[in-house]
């Protein structure tokens, strides 16, 4: 038995990176995936992992929606409800990466990162969940990082989003209360996608206990499980596949 089968799952950010692994793998699981990508740049990329997921047999759709934007969220949940009539799982994932110190910091890029890496996340759920309380069904799983709690020197903007999804989804699991919808975060350690430039790779390499970043597959089992009815007591909780970077 597949674990995720016939679940409708929504993943943002899933033209590259983790969320493309998730993608994947969701879809080798039994579930038909929605695609988010931002802009036209990235469609031939979304495009490819939409194939590989009609090679696991199952439906890919594709929707360009930049997820800080709150009309085009709007759209995006529109379009995947017209189409699929029901979201079980949204994978709030979409996130850039960009670095400064905070007296060089410009508000633009301070704001820029809270934008998509936080603001996306409050979008995302705000527009789904009533979606997922009418069916009394859910799995909403948002990627943090280990550096939401570790924080990162040149990082304030990104560790700040980061810790505040895990705030936003420990308190969005207490008003969720007794209802059949699950909110949990990954946070995972470095991890070799197109966010992490090489030449950091021995720098990271060096302050991991496994001494190796991690491939996207060694992240994507904490989505699926997340995913899955298997995890119908994690609330509010974070899964942290980080190498032992970080231990709690
Ligand atoms: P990535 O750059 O491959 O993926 C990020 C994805 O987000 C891209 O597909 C990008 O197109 C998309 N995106 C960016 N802005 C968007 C917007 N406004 N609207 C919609 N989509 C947008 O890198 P990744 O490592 O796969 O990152 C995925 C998530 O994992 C991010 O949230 C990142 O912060 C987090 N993360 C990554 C690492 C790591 O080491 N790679 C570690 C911890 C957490």
């Amino acid at each position: 038995m597949k674990k995720l089968e016939n679940k409708i799952a929504l993943i943002t950010g899933a033209s590259s990176g983790i969320g493309a692994g998730v993608a994947i793998a969701y879809a080798k699981e039994g579930a038909d995936v929605v695609i988010n990508y931002p802009t036209r740049a990235q469609r031939a990329d979304a495009n490819a992992i939409a194939s590989a997921v009609r090679r696991a047999g199952r439906r890919a759709l594709l929707v360009e929606a930049d997820v800080s934007d709150d009309a085009a969220v709007r759209r995006m949940v529109k379009a995947v409800l017209k189409r699929f009539d029901r979201i079980d799982v949204l994978v709030n994932n979409a996130g850039i990466s960009t670095r400064a110190l905070v007296e060089d910091m410009s508000v633009a890029q301070w704001d820029e990162m809270i934008r998509i890496n936080l603001r996306s996340v409050f979008l995302c759920t705000h527009y789904v969940l009533p979606h997922m309380y009418a069916r009394n069904y859910g799995k909403i799983i948002s990627t943090a990082s280990q550096l939401g709690y570790a924080g990162s020197a040149g990082g304030s903007h990104y560790c700040a989003a980061k810790a505040g999804i895990l705030a936003f989804t420990r308190s969005l699991s207490r008003e969720i209360g007794e209802r059949n919808v699950n909110a949990n975060c990954v946070a995972p350690g470095a991890t070799v996608t197109p966010m992490v430039k090489p030449e950091r790779w021995d720098a990271i390499r060096r302050t991991i206990p496994k001494g190796r970043l991690a491939r996207v597959d060694q992240i994507v089992p904490a989505y699926v499980y997340l995913a899955s009815d298997e995890a119908d007591h994690m609330v509010g909780q974070t899964v942290s596949p980080n190498g032992g970077d970080v231990m709690l």
